[in-house]
């Protein structure tokens, strides 16, 4: 057992004391069609059943997948042209003024939908008698069946996108191989909201929208259908059910920060002997929890997390003092809520930009003309905007965790908190483009621009069409360069971080 790194006093030793990356989580056996059948378990109570579910076996998770997803889809396939149909007029059936024979019974609407959608490829294919045989479907309308059949097969294929770009939030510290195939069977199980989401716009479809535009309603459940997906994704993810293997398991060396040389029997008061840095700098003590890991409460979180936004931005050295193998957590929570917090921001830099411009004047006299149905509608399209926009940035996220790593070192987890804490520089990028757009705004209004200017065999240009890069050259490059700069910073100082 190797002493505490508090309490190192002379020679430092082989490997620092463990501290477990996750504690793996015991899953229950699950027989596959239990798993099929219990998935709406997963739907509210993502985090407890995630990790028993992501240990089922591929067969049970395709099953769901098949089973729910693609009813959910024909569910909505339903909703949108016969809602008459639907499970939500069964359920409101007492009510409705529906003559008894045109009543559906229980497996009818079941069936309805897989109906609906075979009626509608069948219509698709035309068995109108192609070859010369009736009832043979003819070639050109195999073709677009075939077509369809590939669209679908297509849409499953590429669900691996969104399973590889949300895997860096659920890395526990398991191989990269293993991390996928995790993150691919919580991805084909989540999907599995599909068909709640599906009910939640047949109510939209038969309650909402006559007072509603069409796009209005489905644009807000499809917001809230994939708001819903994430929660789940990412909690069922949370807890890691498994053999504790991998780089998050292994014991870490003693190594010198700065440049990854063994420390191993050097003295606490030496130097190390390839860069010369003192060893006391490499010391796990040296490095503390973020404010936002440290926080107890929920009170004492929001300021923690304003004190970690700004020391992101200001301190130059914020990455080289993090305990980055403890924070993986406290980072995760750190991006979920920046990027939730990104939109009102951007609307807040956005109104700052254009005050002092003329478009302001034009966008506050409009404002108060809608009717009191337009502005509900308004305020659900912003609703809706900022849930794509907040997973969008997620995604993002995602993906420059998966680049830092590709082209950096191997570990996903201290990859992705750094690049969670990072991403506090999405805003001040957003800035410089906002500041930017509003003085081209400014100056395509001037007459001294307006001039042309002669550039002999190139002819005649306006001033404006020469200058108007530049605003964006003068903002947006040292801001996009700053923030390259601190990214790769942050994955220098903690390459061979001992804490
Ligand atoms: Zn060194």
């Amino acid at each position: 057992m190797t002493e505490h790194p508090a309490q190192i006093t002379d020679a430092l030793p082989e490997h620092w004391p463990t501290a477990p990356a996750a504690e793996p989580v015991r899953p229950w056996w699950l027989p596959w069609p239990i798993a099929v059948l219990a998935a709406p378990l997963l739907w509210i109570l993502p985090k407890r059943m995630g990790p028993h579910f992501a240990a089922v076996r591929w067969p049970g998770i395709i099953a769901a997948h098949l089973l729910w997803t693609l009813y959910g889809v024909a569910c909505i396939c339903l909703g949108v042209t016969a809602p008459q149909y639907s499970w939500i007029a069964w359920f409101g059936r007492e009510s409705a003024d529906i003559p008894a024979y045109a009543q559906m019974t229980f497996s009818q609407t079941a069936r309805a939908p897989v109906a609906q959608v075979v009626w509608e490829l069948c219509r698709e294919a035309s068995f109108g008698g192609g070859w010369g045989t009736p009832g043979f479907p003819e070639i050109g309308s195999v073709v677009d069946l075939l077509l369809w059949v590939a669209v679908v097969a297509g849409t499953e294929i590429s669900l691996v996108i969104p399973a590889l770009l949300l895997m860096p939030y659920i890395a526990a510290g398991e191989r990269t191989r293993q991390l996928l195939i995790r993150s691919i069977k919580i991805t084909l199980l989540s999907t599995t909201v599909v068909f709640p989401v599906s009910l939640v716009l047949q109510c939209a479809v038969i309650w909402i929208n006559p007072s509603f535009d069409d796009g209005v309603s489905f644009t807000l459940v499809t917001a809230l259908g994939c708001v819903w997906f994430c929660w789940v994704w990412i909690r069922a993810g949370m807890r890691y059910p498994g053999p504790a293997e991998g780089p998050g398991w292994e014991p870490r060396k003693a190594l010198c920060e700065n440049c990854g040389y063994s420390l191993t029997g050097q003295q606490v008061s030496g130097r190390c002997p390839e860069c010369g840095r003192p060893v006391s700098y490499s010391l796990p003590s040296s490095r503390h929890p973020t404010p936002m890991a440290a926080a107890r409460d929920r009170v004492a979180a929001v300021t923690a997390f304003l004190l970690t936004y700004l020391a992101v931005l200001v301190k130059g050295d914020f990455f080289k003092r993090i305990a980055v193998h403890a924070e993986f957590e406290a980072s995760r929570r750190f991006a979920i809520w920046s990027s939730i917090v990104f939109v009102p921001l951007a609307i807040l830099i956005t109104v700052l930009c254009i005050r002092p411009t003329a478009e302001w004047e034009e966008i506050t006299v409009n404002l108060p003309l809608g009717s009191s149905r337009e502005l509900l509608e308004s305020i659900c399209m912003s609703a809706a905007t900022w849930a794509f926009t907040t997973i969008g940035l997620l995604l993002i996220l995602g993906g420059t965790v998966l680049a830092c790593t590709w082209f950096g070192w191997k570990p996903i987890r201290p990859r992705a908190v750094v690049v969670f804490f990072w991403s506090v520089w999405l805003t001040p990028l957003y800035a410089a483009v906002c500041a930017a757009t509003v003085i081209v705004m400014v100056m395509s209004r001037s007459d001294a621009l307006a001039r042309c200017v002669d550039l002999g065999r190139f002819g005649n240009i306006e001033w404006f069409i020469l200058l108007a890069p530049v605003p964006f050259i003068i903002l947006l490059v040292p801001t996009l360069l700053l923030s390259a700069r601190r990214l790769l910073q942050g994955s220098r100082q903690t390459r061979f971080a001992n804490a």
